[in-house]
């Protein structure tokens, strides 16, 4: 259910959400094809984050990959052909038997929140032009117990300063920002 009055900064609703969804760092197997793309650097500091591990997949660009980021970024079609050329393939973080990403740990994530791949920073929320946005994820906590993106904002201790700043990371991280 949601709430009806602006919530407060709640830094435990992740770990709530552990104990009730899979989170956003669960993919099922049918659904890896349209997790995010791992850029290089990104991958360079997941590893630097826990050389212990190696917790990467190559994945098919497939058609729905493709459709999906072309949907995500409509206005990028050129660069996402370039970057992600069909019948090649991208890096994803990889995820165990159970879909869980591997660097999961039960006290959450591993890795050090300054070398988490953008994406995992950004989530549930996304820029469209000049507008933020969230995804509607049923899976997601911060969802459930919000109404608008100025609610999630506060429930995550987040700003769109920072959103804003993070989804640039990601664009640039991509190689979307090229040639502009
Ligand atoms: S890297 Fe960390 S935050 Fe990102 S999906 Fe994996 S466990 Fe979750
Ligand atoms: S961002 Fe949403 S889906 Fe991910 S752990 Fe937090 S509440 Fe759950």
């Amino acid at each position: 259910m949601k709430a009806s009055t602006m919530p407060q900064i709640d830094p435990t609703v992740c770990e709530r959400c552990a104990e009730k969804y899979h989170t956003c760092c669960h993919a099922e197997p049918q659904d890896i094809e349209l997790c995010f793309p791992l850029s290089d650097s990104e991958w360079e500091r997941v590893k630097a984050g826990a050389p212990e591990i190696n917790g990467a997949n190559e994945v098919a660009n497939t058609p729905e990959f493709i459709k999906t980021l072309k949907r995500l970024f409509p206005h990028d079609g050129k660069k996402i052909d370039i970057q992600f050329p069909a019948n090649e393939t991208h890096r994803v973080l990889q995820s165990n038997e159970k879909g869980y990403c591997v660097y999961l740990t039960e006290q959450g994530c591993r890795l050090p929140r300054e070398v988490r791949p953008w994406f995992c920073l950004l989530f549930p929320f996304w820029v469209r032009g000049k507008e933020l946005t969230m995804f509607t994820a049923q899976g997601c906590l911060v969802c459930r117990e919000t109404d608008t993106v100025e609610e999630s904002l506060e429930l995550l201790g987040m700003d769109k300063p920072q959103v804003r700043e993070l989804f640039a990371s990601l664009r640039s991280a991509w190689g979307f920002d090229k040639g502009e």
